[in-house]
């Protein structure tokens, strides 16, 4: 099999893996790198390439995953396009968010031509099959192992071994691994996290606002952040839905967040912001509500924290620079412990690390012997 990475190799953003194998060309995510411009706010898959796949696979519905979607039809791309139900509710909504408007109308075109699988499920593709499981990091989120029969290759997209909420599948022994290494060699618990980040919003008696992505994050949050908090109005019914997949969590979490969000407050731009926490996305103040959130918090010295990744040129990153808002990783990507963990799992193969610089890499690999630290977005590999 020929891997070619052509996306969040030795970088975070824009993930997407292709692989050529078994008379068949897919790629695994088309992903968006906020902060970035031009060209390399897509992959650096070329039209020749794009023209040439049979299908496209996508693990969940965070931009850096499927923002390139409808960009990846504008080019050409006419192979079949598989996710599952939960990230197909929620595609259009991301795309509308990071896609530009000129690519829309293909999305909108090609959306019903949207093959579902649930995660578990397996999908061939003439010699190539491709395995799915639980990524333990959204609802409806998936890893994907791939195989032409005489090799395997398994990409994690992001990945959540220790979540609280969200269950994840082990991942299968294989050949090559690509490992979800966001977080580097951050080897803090996520135990130890989410007692700094209750002790942070207990010391804000006047309430703060936590910038989040729309999937996910609000729904690990929501199961430890204090029963009385407020939540942006038009995130509701997507949170109610993510809640709905039973399947995606850990038993009695459901029934749990169900009554949580039940009782957590609507609040909109018409309303003073509120004496509680406030959850609003997207985390970094790119898109959807939390540009005025984020804007009115900062004028006010209301509490800002944040929780995911801070990209460059975004106004969280201003924030975060000027010290208005703090941050407090809510870990939502395995810790160097959980990483290692997964390689020893799939047998110790050979080993890739998505969505991180290399200096990252680099600090990971002092536990990880097997990783490849030097590889970057434009390579290709055989296995
Ligand atoms: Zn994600």
């Amino acid at each position: 099999m020929r891997i070619d990475l052509q996306g969040g190799f030795g970088e975070k953003g824009r993930t997407s893996v292709g692989i050529s194998g078994g008379g068949r060309n897919i790629l695994l995510d088309v992903g968006i790198k906020i902060g970035a411009t031009g060209r390399d706010y897509y992959p650096a898959i070329d039209d020749a390439a794009i023209a040439a796949l049979d299908a496209v696979f996508i693990s969940h519905a965070h931009e850096d995953h499927i923002g390139g979607l409808a960009w990846l039809l504008s080019r050409g791309f006419r192979g079949r396009i598989f996710m599952t139900a939960e990230t197909s509710l929620e595609a259009s909504a991301m795309l509308r968010q990071y896609g530009e408007k000129a690519h829309r109308q293909a999305f909108e075109a090609a959306a019903h031509c949207v093959e579902l699988f649930a995660a578990g499920d397996t999908i061939e593709l003439g010699g190539l099959s491709v395995s799915t499981g639980r990524s333990g990091h959204v609802a409806g989120g998936v890893w994907f192992a791939a195989s032409d029969g005489a090799k395997s290759l398994v990409y994690t997209g992001d990945v959540v071994p220790d979540s609280g909420v969200f269950a994840m599948d082990p991942i299968p022994p294989c050949d090559l691994l690509i490992l979800d290494a966001s977080y580097g060699d951050d080897a803090i618990s996520s135990d130890e996290r989410i007692a700094a980040i209750r002790h942070w919003v207990g010391a804000q008696p006047n309430g703060c606002l936590l910038p989040v992505p729309l999937s996910g994050k609000p729904l690990e949050l929501m199961a430890i952040l204090p029963q009385r908090f407020a939540i942006h109005a038009s995130m509701r019914d997507a949170v109610a839905a993510q809640i709905a997949a039973r399947d995606a969590f850990h038993p009695g979490i459901g029934a749990e967040l169900t009554q949580r969000l039940a009782n957590a407050l609507d609040w909109s731009e018409l309303d003073a912001l509120p004496d509680c926490p406030l959850m609003s996305f997207d985390g970094m103040g790119s898109a959807g509500p939390s540009v005025e959130a984020i804007k009115r918090a900062a004028d006010q010295g209301y509490p800002i924290l944040l929780t995911g990744h801070i990209p460059p040129n975004t106004p969280a990153s201003a924030l975060f620079e000027a010290k208005r808002a703090e941050w407090i990783r809510l870990p939502t990507h395995p810790t160097r412990q959980g990483n290692v963990a997964i390689w020893e799992g799939a047998g110790r193969p050979a080993t890739l690390g998505h969505s991180c610089s290399l200096a990252a890499l680099s600090a990971l690999k002092q536990y990880l012997p097997a990783l490849n630290d030097t590889v970057r977005t434009g390579d290709h590999i055989d296995v």
